[in-house]
């Protein structure tokens, strides 16, 4: 059961988020030694990783390096040469090499995360036979093809063509953009339109060296310079009935659940780039004096480094608890991953504006590395699923979920979406009684149990899980259907449920710590910070959630609309002082 829907059908599911998740021993085994072994290869190569960005470019020997350390085998199972990595296991690797090159991260990411996911999720035990060792071994490296020029957030417009042949093969027409690893990968996942009378999308696996099949230039971009970025094209391709992937017509459910899957990679990664940020900010901060004194006894700098730990921390418990989701085999894990996503590269985007203010001139230069994270994280937000989209995304999930429990109650909201008001009273007693029950006021459940400390955090959360119910009920019943066209509202309910999703991870995890501590000196001092993060968390969320809420209600969304409309009609800025 996803957590964020029943929050927003106020119900908090305890059982789902405390305990907070421990690392398998299995993985904790294995981890120790290769996150060391990240370091040793990639430690040293820092002057390189400059120079590679600067050229666009990332030798093939560096590659052989990756391949060596069985990186593209990380998540592939030991029964197909891989490591058998858990996904949360998978999210700590990439954080570590995260903290020495983005570019190189995101090479082993996309292999992994979307690249040859498919194979693992819908491959049948021929496909995997097949394809897993190779890609484990990084004899062959995966890309996921989905973007095209005319096809962007609104992946279902696709125009890539996969016509059926009498023989049961097919005939891949059409080009794709924006493909990481696409120079360097041997293995596509190609999602194409079929030629069956519905047009329906269908999921290929595409071997490189197949004839018609070819790529691009490397693009020459912003950040992420030295990662492999390109067109990927399809002339004619031939493309045995064997390399469908799951169903045919079943191309968007697999392209959709293979991005889910994936993003606790990036959010791995987001958390990785912050520890970095933290530990170059604390060294700028004592190191660098001004008016006689190191710039980190000054309350404006300490400030960023606290919110900067905030931030770490809570992206940190967000990936990894819906790690864990996906690693125990839960279902309904989609809009959490999307929350988790959003809040890690945000949080990573606003942690790599912030050191570089404390590192001010010194952060400008090239010479240092603020500038480079500055770039190379900027990508986080706009791929596997644009910010804005996932807000949307997360709302109307949500909001779906709470209109299909409503509609238990058939005969109050028979005809909710048509006649919104007419079901008011019994929904209204309905919704009162069930948040009763939901929320706490029965004290009994484990957000009561909660050492002292984390007991104001989670009557925050407690509380606010009411609100987003009550609200979401209400817009529902306003608007029906047409909530889809109500962005800035969906905006809202979704930021509330950023808010508190990440929230209770941080509240667990803090408690989490607190009762792992008992009588050790050094972890008591790091349990006692993570309640204050606890709390500093709840404190900022719910001034955020009760802003959100209000403006639910009272805003200028009208005349925000209205004066775009404007701006956009003119094309530019009218007016001048001249
Ligand atoms: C470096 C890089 C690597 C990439 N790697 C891959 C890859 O490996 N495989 C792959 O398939 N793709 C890849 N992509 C493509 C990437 O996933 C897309 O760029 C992304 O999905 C957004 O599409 P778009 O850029 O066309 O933006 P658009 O979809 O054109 O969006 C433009 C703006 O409009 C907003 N918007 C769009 N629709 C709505 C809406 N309904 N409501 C409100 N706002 C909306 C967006 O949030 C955005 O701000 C990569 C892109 C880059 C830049």
């Amino acid at each position: 059961m996803s957590v964020v829907k029943n929050l927003v059908a106020g119900r908090i599911l305890e059982e789902q988020l405390f305990p907070y998740p421990r690392l398998r021993d299995s993985d904790r085994e294995v981890l120790g030694a290769m996150l060391d072994a990240i370091d040793q290869y990639l430690g040293p190569k820092h002057a390189d990783f400059k120079r590679w960005d600067r050229d666009a470019e990332q030798p093939a020997e560096f590659i052989q390096g990756l391949r060596d350390l069985g990186l593209f085998g990380l998540i592939i199972p030991e029964e197909h040469g891989g490591i058998g990595l858990s996904n949360a296991a998978y999210a700590r690797v990439l954080g570590q090499s995260s903290t020495h090159d983005s570019s190189a991260t995101l090479t082993i990411g996309a292999h992994s995360s979307i690249g040859m996911k498919g194979l693992l999720l819908f491959g049948t035990a021929e496909q995997k036979a097949r394809y897993l060792p190779k890609l484990a071994s990084g004899e062959m490296i995966a890309a996921f093809c989905l973007t095209e020029s005319g096809a962007g957030s609104d992946a279902a417009s696709i125009r890539t063509r996969a016509d059926k042949n009498p023989d049961g093969s097919w005939t891949l027409n059409g080009e794709k953009i924006w493909i990481t690893n696409g120079g360097i990968a041997d293995l596509y996942t190609v999602f194409a339109r079929t030629s069956s009378p519905q047009g329906k999308i269908t999921a290929f696996v595409v071997e490189a060296a197949w004839p018609g099949v070819g790529h691009g230039a490397h693009e020459d971009k912003m950040g992420i310079r030295a990662s492999s970025t390109t067109t990927v094209s399809f002339a004619d391709v031939r493309v045995p009935a064997e390399n469908v992937l799951d169903m045919e017509g079943k191309g968007f459910k697999v392209a959709m659940a293979i991005l889910n899957n994936g993003r606790t990679g990036l959010g791995g990664g987001a958390v990785g780039g912050m520890r970095t940020l933290i530990a170059l900010s604390c060294a700028q901060a004592h190191t660098r004096k001004q008016f006689d004194q190191p710039i980190g006894d000054f309350e404006l700098i300490r400030e960023k480094i606290s919110q900067m730990t905030v931030d770490c921390f809570a992206a940190e418990s967000a990936v990894y608890m819906v790690a864990h989701y996906i690693d125990s085999g839960f279902e309904d894990y989609s809009v959490e991953a999307a929350i988790s996503k959003i809040f890690a590269s945000e949080a990573l985007q606003r942690g790599a504006y912030e050191a570089l203010q404390i590192a001010a001139g010194s952060g400008f230069m090239r010479e240092y590395p603020y500038e480079q994270v500055t770039r190379d994280c900027r990508i986080l937000t706009i791929f596997e699923g644009t910010n804005e989209v996932l807000r949307l995304y997360i709302a109307l999930s949500a909001l779906k979920s709470l209109g299909k429990s409503l509609g238990e109650l058939k005969a109050a909201v028979d005809d909710i979406f048509n006649h919104p008001i007419k079901g008011f009273g019994v929904l209204s007693d309905y919704a009162e009684r069930r948040l009763t029950r939901a929320t706490g006021v029965g004290r009994d459940k484990i957000l009561a149990q909660l050492p002292q400390s984390l007991r104001e955090s989670a009557a925050i959360y407690e509380r606010y899980t009411v609100e987003i119910a009550r609200v979401s009920d209400l817009l529902l019943r306003r608007f029906g259907r047409s909530i889809a066209d109500q962005q800035l509202k969906l905006k809202r309910i979704a930021d509330i449920a950023i808010d508190l999703f990440v929230g209770l991870c941080v509240t667990s995890r803090a408690a989490q710590l607190a009762h792992n501590a008992a009588g050790d000196a050094a972890s008591t001092a790091d349990a006692v910070q993570a309640a204050t993060i606890a709390g500093l968390f709840a404190q900022q969320a719910k001034r955020r959630m009760a802003n959100n809420l209000r403006r639910i209600e009272r805003n200028e969304d009208q005349e925000m609309n209205q004066l775009a409309g404007f701006i956009l009609d003119k094309g530019h800025y009218p007016w001048d002082v001249m």
